[in-house]
C-alpha cells in the first residue's frame, strides 16, 4: 500500500507541476487548472486510502471535504471577476489558519502523528512544527488585512508610525529566539507565545502597505502560504504536502519578484513590510476634482470615432474600470471595426493593472483578443510616440505620470504606459475620480487628452455603433 500511495504522490506531484505550467499562459490556463485539480483529486485518495483511520477519521474527512468543497464551489460560481482578488486573499487566510491548527493538533497529540510522545516530541520535528506555525499565523493575520484593504472594509492608505521597519526587524528576531527556545524546551506557553507574535507581526507587515502596492502582497501572501504548508507537510511526514507547499512557496516567490521589478520595488523592502509608504508621509489622496486646474476636453464618442476611424495606429490600454463593466467583448469589438478600416490596433498590458496579476490578459484572453496584439510595458511603451490614439478604458495608476515626476507619490518609481506620448489620449471613466492608488492624474488636463466620460462598456458600445454607421 505505501509502495502505491507513494506512485499516487508521484503523479500528483506531476500533475501540479504541469498545472503551474499551463497556468503561465492564458490559451492552456484551463488545461493547467483540470491538471490541478485531477492532481488534488488523487492526492486526496491516496492520502485516505493509505492512511490507517478507522470508520469515524473516515467520515469526519468526508463531511469536511463535502462542506468545505460546497462553500468554496458556491463562492466560486457567485464572486465577481473584480473582487477575485480579495477571495484569494481569503482562502490565503485559510490555508494560514489551516497550518496553526495542524501545528497545534501535533503539538497536542504527537503519538498520533509519530513523531514522539507527549511532551517528549523529536527535536526536528519541533522545529517544523514551529516553522509551520510562525509562517502559517504571519499568513493568517496579513491575508485578513490583505483582504480587509482589497475589499474596501479598511482604508487602503498606507498605515505607518516612526521606526516601524525597526520594530518589524525586532519582532522577527524576537519570533526566532521563541523558535529556538521552543525547540530546546518544547513548552506550551512557548508555542502560543509564537502563535500570538507571529500574528502581531502579519498584521504589521501589511497595514503599513498601501495604495499600488497590494498586487505584490497578494503574491507574497501566497507564498508564505505555500512556505506554511510545506512546513506542516514536515511535521507530519506527509511528502506530497512539502511538495505542494514548496511548488507554491517557489512560484509565489517568483511572481513576487516579477511583481517587484514590474513596480520598481525592492524585495528587501517587501519582506520587511511598508514599503509603499515612500518617504513616510501621508499619500496623496485624489479629490478627483482641481478646481484651479484648466477645465478637461470631454469628447463624444462619435468624435472618438471619427479620429480613431482615421488614424494608422491605436493603442488600447485597459484597466480596472474595462473589468468592472465588463467590456472587453466589446472593445474587441471595436478593434475589429478599426482594423477593417486599415488602422493597426495593438493592447497595452501594465504588470498590475486591474486587481489582480495578468487580469487583463484573462479578459482579454476571454474576448478572443489574438495573443500577437498584446504587449507587455516594455515591448509597447517605445510605440505610443508613433501611435495617432492610446484609448485608456478604466485605466488610471498605470498611466500616471507622477509615478515619474512627484517624490512624494504613494506610486513615485512605478514603471507606467507612456500613454501621454500618443498625439491622442482618450480616457473613458466615468468622472474625475482617482485610481486605487488614489492619487490625482494630471494628464486628464493635457491639451492633448479628450475625456470620454460614462461607463467603459456604454461608450465603447457608442463608438461601435458610430463606427457601423
Ligand atoms: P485604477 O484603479 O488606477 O483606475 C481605474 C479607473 O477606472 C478609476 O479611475 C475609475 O474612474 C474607472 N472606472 C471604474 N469603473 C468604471 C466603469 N464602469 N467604466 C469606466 N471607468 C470605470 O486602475 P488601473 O488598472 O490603472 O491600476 C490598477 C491599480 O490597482 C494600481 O494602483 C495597482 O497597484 C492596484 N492593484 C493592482 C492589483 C493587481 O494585482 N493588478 C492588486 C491590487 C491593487 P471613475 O470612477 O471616474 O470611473
Amino acid at each position: 500500500m505505501a509502495t502505491i500511495s507513494t506512485l499516487a504522490y508521484l503523479v500528483a506531484s506531476v500533475l501540479f507541476i504541469l498545472a503551474l505550467r499551463g497556468l503561465s499562459h492564458p490559451g492552456t490556463s484551463r488545461q493547467g487548472n483540470q491538471f490541478g485539480m485531477i492532481g488534488m483529486g488523487i492526492a486526496i485518495l491516496a492520502t485516505m486510502l493509505s492512511s490507517n483511520m478507522d470508520m469515524g477519521g473516515f467520515a469526519l474527512i468526508v463531511a469536511g471535504l463535502a462542506i468545505g468543497g460546497s462553500i468554496g464551489a458556491v463562492l466560486a460560481s457567485r464572486i465577481q471577476m473584480t473582487s477575485l482578488p480579495q477571495l484569494v486573499a481569503a482562502f490565503h487566510s485559510l490555508v494560514g489558519m489551516a497550518a496553526v491548527f495542524v501545528a497545534a493538533s501535533a503539538f497536542y497529540s504527537p503519538e498520533s502523528f509519530g513523531i514522539g510522545t507527549a511532551g517528549n516530541i523529536h527535536g526536528s520535528s519541533l522545529v517544523e512544527m514551529s516553522l509551520g506555525l510562525a509562517i502559517g499565523a504571519v499568513t493568517f493575520s496579513g491575508s485578513v488585512i490583505a483582504f480587509a484593504k482589497l475589499d474596501g472594509r479598511m482604508s487602503g492608505a498606507p498605515i505607518t508610525f516612526a521606526n516601524q521597519h525597526r520594530l518589524n526587524a525586532a519582532l522577527g528576531l524576537l519570533l526566532l529566539l521563541l523558535v529556538i527556545l521552543f525547540v530546546t524546551s518544547g513548552s506550551p506557553l512557548l508555542f502560543w507565545a509564537i502563535a500570538i507574535l507571529a500574528l502581531a507581526l502579519g498584521f504589521l507587515l501589511i497595514v503599513p502597505i498601501g495604495g499600488a502596492d497590494m498586487p505584490v502582497v497578494v503574491s507574497m501572501l501566497n507564498s508564505y502560504s505555500g512556505w506554511a504548508a510545506a512546513g506542516i507537510g514536515f511535521t507530519i511526514g506527509n511528502l506530497l504536502l512539502v511538495v505542494t507547499g514548496a511548488l507554491v512557496g517557489a512560484s509565489g516567490a517568483i511572481l513576487s519578484y516579477i511583481m517587484c521589478k514590474g513596480m520598481n520595488r525592492s524585495i528587501i523592502n517587501v519582506l520587511l513590510g511598508g514599503f509603499g509608504s515612500g518617504s513616510g508621509g501621508a499619500p496623496v489622496v485624489g479629490t478627483g476634482v482641481d478646481a484651479d486646474r484648466a477645465p478637461v476636453k470631454a469628447g463624444s464618442p462619435e468624435d472618438a470615432a471619427f479620429i480613431m476611424k482615421n488614424a494608422q495606429k491605436v493603442i488600447v490600454v485597459p484597466g480596472y474600470g474595462m473589468a468592472v463593466a465588463q467590456a472587453q467583448q466589446v472593445v474587441r469589438e471595436m478593434a475589429d471595426l478599426l482594423k477593417k478600416e486599415g488602422v493597426q490596433v495593438s493592447y497595452a498590458i501594465h504588470p498590475v493593472a486591474g486587481r489582480m496579476p495578468g487580469h487583463m490578459n484573462v479578459l482579454l484572453a476571454e474576448a478572443n483578443v489574438p495573443y500577437e496584439d498584446v504587449h507587455e510595458l516594455e515591448e509597447i511603451n517605445p510605440e505610443f510616440a508613433e501611435a495617432d490614439v492610446a484609448y485608456v478604458i478604466g485605466a488610471n495608476d498605470v498611466t500616471n505620470p507622477a509615478a515619474k515626476t512627484d517624490k512624494t507619490s504613494p506610486i513615485y518609481g512605478m514603471p507606467i504606459l507612456d500613454v501621454e506620448r500618443a498625439k491622442t489620449v482618450f480616457f473613458v471613466k466615468r468622472g474625475m475620480a482617482s485610481g486605487y492608488a488614489g492619487v490625482d492624474n494630471e494628464l486628464f488636463f493635457r491639451p492633448n487628452t479628450m475625456m470620454l466620460f460614462g461607463d467603459a462598456k456604454k461608450v465603447t458600445q457608442e463608438i461601435v455603433q458610430a463606427l457601423q454607421r
